[in-house]
């Protein structure tokens, strides 16, 4: 049976599902294929993001942050809670029901739009075909005048760690833990290796975090790190940098992790290691050899900045091509790349893509580094503004860290916000709207900011820049 489509997209991910809507919505007959099979063995949309990623670790970062308060912060209201116990298993019962819920959603946005939501494997084939094996079936040949491939990642596994889905897991299986590791290690101190130990750091395990790089969060901004490192330090978090793990083996007490720090040979014990080193692009079945597909050395399908591949009417996007790894990135391509098919012009500002780390204190940012700044040769000048002397952040006993503004001293551009402290990553918001209209430093000292809010952080930091915070000593 052969069946044609104005476009096929490949992965339902947030840059797959997003795309195909959009290009539903432009008229386009859409079809979407993806094979994601959970642990239960059930198929479902959505892909790491909605199944392994984003979604349900954030369920168990609000999860444990509310044991963590109710144990540690509540007193401070004059609330008496007697013991506090966390129930693991209702826990996980509860992010899985948030999972189920919006991969189900999907289906039904998917049915709304009239896109084919396609259950199997998907290859790209020579001239567009896309060769469809659905899960119970045989192949069959779609043709297509535009397909979009949206494979995403998989965790990046160390030759001499390697997974078990037991004692040396991944990110996947970290989040999906039946009960609180005693000891747990985990192997880099980025994004993922962060939320995930803040999770059961803060339900009981004891935590170290092995980081080969010398700096604290090399990608944030140093004065954003120094804050993070001291508050994650105060909740037990141990993180050691400069120690670059060599050997990983699993032995009757646990699993025995040798790395090496600038005082030599080191080892420490946990009853199961993460290993959080990065992620790859997952390109494999995804493209014949004929198919005209270009893959860098480091396994990315090579686009351009319209996400075209070499082939014309084929396009690639989210973590299976360059750039960072995000969810709202992969979703914003998908848009760009579904109206630029239907004709319409469409670009993607890769400059103001926010990253947010949801730790506690939440950690986000937007635009360039303080450093980054330096490095361009650019004069700037540097506001900001501590969540201390923030009213609601009081009143929320919530005061660690601060808003810091980057600007140009010549316009007044905003070049960079950062942001550590409660709710970073839905202030940060307020900072890409600002970028993204190349807003100055002056606009947002004039926009009237709610008060009392944690946005007047925003505001008075804005103020700072040229020394006129009216709620702080000012530099
Ligand atoms: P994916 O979400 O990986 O989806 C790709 C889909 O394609 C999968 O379903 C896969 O099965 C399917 N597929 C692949 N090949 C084929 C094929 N040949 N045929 C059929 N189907 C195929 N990002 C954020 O922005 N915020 C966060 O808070 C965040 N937290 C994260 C936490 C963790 C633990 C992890 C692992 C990631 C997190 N991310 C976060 C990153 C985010 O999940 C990814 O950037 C995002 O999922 C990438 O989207 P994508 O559409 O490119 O790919
Ligand atoms: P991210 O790519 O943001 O998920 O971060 C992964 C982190 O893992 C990076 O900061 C790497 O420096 C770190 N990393 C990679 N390999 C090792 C290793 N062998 N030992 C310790 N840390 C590592």
């Amino acid at each position: 049976m052969s069946k044609g489509y104005d476009v096929v997209v490949i992965g339902a991910g947030p840059g797959g599902y997003i795309a195909a809507i959009r290009a539903a919505q432009h008229g386009m007959s859409v079809a979407c294929i993806d094979e994601w099979k959970n642990k239960d063995g059930k198929n479902a949309f959505g892909g790491t993001w909605l199944n392994a990623g984003c979604i349900p670790s954030k369920a168990l970062l609000e999860s444990s942050e509310l044991y963590h308060r109710a144990r540690h912060e509540f007193s401070k209201h004059g609330i008496s809670t007697g013991d506090v116990s966390m129930d693991v298993a209702k826990m996980q019962r509860r992010r899985a029901g948030i999972v189920r819920q919006l991969t189900g959603g999907i289906g039904g946005l998917f049915r709304a739009a009239k896109v084919d939501g396609l259950v199997g494997h998907g290859k790209l084939l020579s001239d567009k075909k896309v060769e469809f094996t659905p899960v119970d079936g045989d192949p069959e040949i779609i043709d297509s005048k535009h397909v979009i491939l949206a494979s995403g990642s998989g965790p990046i596994e160390l030759p001499f760690a390697k997974f078990d889905g037991e004692t040396i897991i991944d990110s996947w299986d970290a989040i999906e833990l039946d009960a609180v590791p005693a000891r747990l290690g985990v192997i880099g101190a980025g994004v993922i290796g962060l939320e995930l130990g803040s999770v059961w750091s803060r339900l009981g395990s004891e935590v170290t975090v092995l980081e080969a790089m010398e700096d604290f969060l090399f990608m944030a901004d140093r004065d954003v790190a120094k804050v993070a490192a001291a508050d994650f330090k105060k909740q037990g978090l141990d993180i050691r940098l400069g120690a670059k793990v060599t050997s990983a083996t699993v032995g009757k007490t646990g699993v025995r992790v040798d790395y090496e720090d600038k005082n030599g040979a080191q080892s420490i014990e946990v009853d199961k290691l993460i290993v959080a080193v990065g992620r790859r692009p997952y390109t494999d079945g995804l493209f014949a050899d004929d198919a005209g597909i270009q893959i860098d050395e480091r396994g990315f399908i090579v686009v351009d900045d319209e996400c075209r591949t070499r082939v014309k009417g084929v396009y690639a996007i989210g973590d299976c091509v360059r750039g960072t790894m995000l969810a709202h990135k992969a979703s914003e391509e998908g848009t760009m790349v579904a109206d630029l098919i239907s004709g319409e012009s469409a670009e993607m500002n890769y400059d103001v893509i926010p990253s947010v780390l949801y730790t506690n204190p939440e950690i986000a940012w937007t635009g360039k580094t303080e450093e980054q700044v330096k490095a361009s040769g650019r004069a700037y000048k540097t506001g900001t503004f501590p969540f201390a002397a923030d009213g609601r952040a009081k009143a929320m006993e919530q005061t660690s860290g601060m808003v810091k503004i980057i600007s140009a001293e010549d316009d007044d551009e905003i070049l960079g916000v950062h942001i550590v402290g409660p709710m970073a990553g839905e202030l940060i918001a307020e900072a890409v709207l600002a970028l993204e209209f190349s807003a100055s430093t002056e606009d947002l000292q004039r926009t009237i900011h709610a008060h009392p809010s944690l946005s007047e952080a925003m505001h008075e930091a804005a103020l700072a820049v040229d020394n006129r915070a009216l709620n702080y000593p000012n530099k």
